[in-house]
Parts: C-alpha cells; sequence; structure tokens
C-alpha cells in the first residue's frame, strides 16, 4: 500500500522545551491513524508541523510523493492539500452551512452540486441554508469535516474533534465520522488523548509520550502487545504483579505464569482485567474485596494474602460475594507479559 505521510527524525524545541524528538511516523493512504497521548506529549506540535503552519528544527515530511518539508524545502500549507478540523469546529457563524462547506472549494467548478453531494456524505442533506449556530454540536462537527473534505485533500487531520461533544453524543458522532472518513477513502490522523477512542476507531493507533512515538500498531496489536510499562497503563486498565522471571515463566502470588519472551530475574508482570478469570473456590488464593457494576461486566477486586490486589474484568452474572474466596489464574487465551524491573 501507498504511503499517504512519511515523517522521518522530526525535532522542534520551543525555548526550552522538546516538544518533538526525533519523530518518525508513515501513515498509509486509505487507513485512519489515531495519534494517541497525554497532555503535552506533542500531538498539536507534529500536526502543525504536518499541516505546514510551523517549522520543525529538524527532519522532513513528505506527502503522497511530494517532499513538503526538509533542509531548503518549506511548501506553504495552502500548496499541501491537507485538511484541518479543530475541536471547536471553526466554522464561519455568519455563513450558512452551505457556504462554510463552499469555502474550501475552487471557483470555477460546480460548487452548488458538490456541496449537496458533500452534505449527503456526512448526513446532513437539507440543511445548507441553516446557520452554524442553529445545528447541534454533532452537526456543526460534521460541517466541519465536509469542508475539510470539500478540496478532496490527500490527508485530513482532525484535533480532539469529539472533546467539546456530550458523552452521550460522542459515540455515535464517532461512528459517524468513521463511517463518512471510510466511505470518502480518506487518510486521517485523529488526535486524541483518549484511548477508547483510538481503540474503537482506528486502523491504527500511534502512542506518543514525551516528543517521541512510543509504539504503532493495530488497536488489538497495541492493547495486548504494548512496549512498556508506560504504554499499557496508558492504553487501558492493566495489573502490575512483582515476579520473579525463570526463562518463560514467571513465579508470583497468582502462581507460575507462563510469558512468550524469554526473561530472567525480577519483573513487572502486566495482565488486563479481562485477562484473569476468577472461579468461586474456598481454598482460592484470594478473597473478593469490592466490585464496580458497569451492566455489560463488572471489574472485581480481589486481595491476596500478601496484601497483593488485583482486578478481573468479568460477565456481569458473576456471584460477587465480598469476603468469599476465589481463585485466580491467567485465562486460557489471555496474555501476560514481563518487563524487567529497573528499580531493583
Ligand atoms: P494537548 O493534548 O494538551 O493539546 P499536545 O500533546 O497537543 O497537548 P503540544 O501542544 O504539542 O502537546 O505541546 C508539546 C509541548 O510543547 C508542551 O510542553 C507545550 O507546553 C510546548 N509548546 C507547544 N507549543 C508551544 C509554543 N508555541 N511555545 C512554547 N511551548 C510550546
Amino acid at each position: 500500500m501507498s504511503l499517504a505521510l512519511r515523517c522521518r527524525g522530526l525535532t522542534k524545541r520551543f525555548a526550552g522545551v522538546t516538544a518533538l524528538a526525533d519523530v518518525s511516523m508513515d501513515v498509509k493512504a486509505g487507513t485512519l491513524l489515531a495519534l494517541l497521548g497525554p497532555s503535552g506529549c506533542g500531538k498539536t506540535t507534529l500536526l502543525r508541523l504536518i499541516a505546514g503552519l510551523d517549522r520543525p528544527d529538524a527532519g522532513t515530511i513528505e506527502i503522497g510523493d511530494r517532499v513538503v518539508e526538509a533542509t531548503g524545502v518549506h511548501a506553504p500549507p495552502e500548496q499541501r492539500q491537507v485538511g484541518l478540523v479543530f475541536q471547536e469546529y471553526a466554522l464561519f457563524p455568519h455563513l450558512s452551512v452551505a457556504d462554510n462547506v463552499a469555502f474550501g472549494l475552487p471557483r470555477g467548478q460546480d460548487r452548488t452540486a458538490r456541496v449537496r453531494d458533500l452534505l449527503g456524505q456526512v448526513g446532513l442533506n437539507g440543511l445548507g441554508s441553516r446557520m452554524p449556530h442553529e445545528l447541534s454540536g454533532g452537526q456543526q462537527q460534521r460541517v466541519a469535516l465536509a469542508r475539510a473534505l470539500a478540496p478532496s485533500p490527500r490527508l485530513i487531520m482532525l484535533d480532539e474533534p469529539f472533546s467539546n461533544l456530550d458523552p452521550a453524543l460522542r459515540d455515535g458522532v464517532r461512528r459517524e465520522v468513521q463511517r463518512v472518513l471510510r466511505a470518502a477513502k480518506a487518510t486521517a490522523i485523529i488526535v486524541t488523548h483518549d484511548q477508547e477512542e483510538a481503540l474503537s476507531m482506528a486502523d491504527e493507533v500511534a502512542v506518543m509520550m514525551d516528543g517521541c512515538i512510543q509504539q504503532q500498531g493495530a488497536p488489538a496489536a497495541v492493547y495486548w502487545w504494548p512496549v512498556s510499562r508506560r504504554v499499557a497503563e496508558f492504553v487501558g486498565d492493566i495489573n502490575v504483579i512483582d515476579g520473579r522471571a525463570i526463562g518463560h515463566v514467571v513465579v508470583c502470588d497468582l502462581g507460575t505464569v507462563a510469558i512468550l519472551e524469554e526473561v530472567v530475574g525480577p519483573v513487572d508482570l502486566l495482565i488486563r482485567p479481562e485477562a484473569l478469570q476468577l472461579t468461586p473456590d474456598i481454598r482460592g488464593q484470594a478473597v473478593q474485596r469490592d466490585r464496580t457494576f458497569y451492566g455489560h461486566d463488572q471489574m472485581i477486586e480481589v486481595q491476596f494474602d500478601s496484601g497483593l490486589r488485583l482486578t478481573s474484568r468479568v460477565a456481569p452474572m458473576f456471584p460477587f460475594a465480598p469476603g468469599n474466596r476465589v481463585r485466580v489464574q491467567l485465562s486460557p487465551d489471555g496474555e501476560a507479559l514481563a518487563f524487567p524491573r529497573t528499580d531493583s
């Protein structure tokens, strides 16, 4: 598959702060990439460099087959064929929905037909004459998307596009935006600090921390095979257990747990809550302590005799009984990862 974007060695410093440290990232044409990371990790800075709104101190950017940033090269934003959607929608309040969408189109073209087509794509047929304030937040976001898609950009970038939306609306708008981007066969980067949003929407997730891409891969790969404890903790709930690795097994409070890699010495054993199985058993190693019930599943906290507390995500039917003993084990299809402990 051809690349829509290729960044190499991007570095950007602001008076004493290194916002990006040697970032390299590829985005394949037609894919939806989520750029996921905590506040201040450099996501917006990377977006601004790709859009041409800022210049890097070092590094190169290619969009399609064109070098847009390199030593002595800086294509201005309007020549990069990149569409941007920001969290505050940034619609022109004094222009109708149709005029907002038409704003991105070159003159001369049959703008009316194209605007109608774009409004249809984003599910806003017949709303072209409304003013932005007459639309809901989710509808405004879709107008912003239609406007960004209007000139058929090579790459569309959405910066925290759902953070202003009511949580009840958010999931529906995410699905809708994903459907529109796929139907348009667009290549898109969605910036987010919300792991659930990244995992559920994207074809690929790039996890960014401290100005570096820590890991890039399919959502399930990043979730089940994080490259570090920090990435594991950032992309979901995780249990961290002290253990001692001897080759392909770790000895810990759970007993002996198999791991894929070969490690020797003290480790942090990482297990997702849904990979821990609980079975009521009066001879079990732990006692049920607490639970959070979500309806579709529940999180049960158990405590071992050593004091260690672990959380297991189980089916809502599991009989929660505080004080009762349970057997705790890695489920047969569950993954456990061991990372050598550096502090001992
Ligand atoms: P958020 O999710 O909070 O928007 P982010 O991941 O987008 O954060 P950036 O906005 O890229 O992070 O900022 C990265 C770092 O660079 C931060 O430490 C920030 O304070 C710093 N920074 C960004 N822009 C500037 C600027 N114009 N001047 C000085 N420092 C800046």
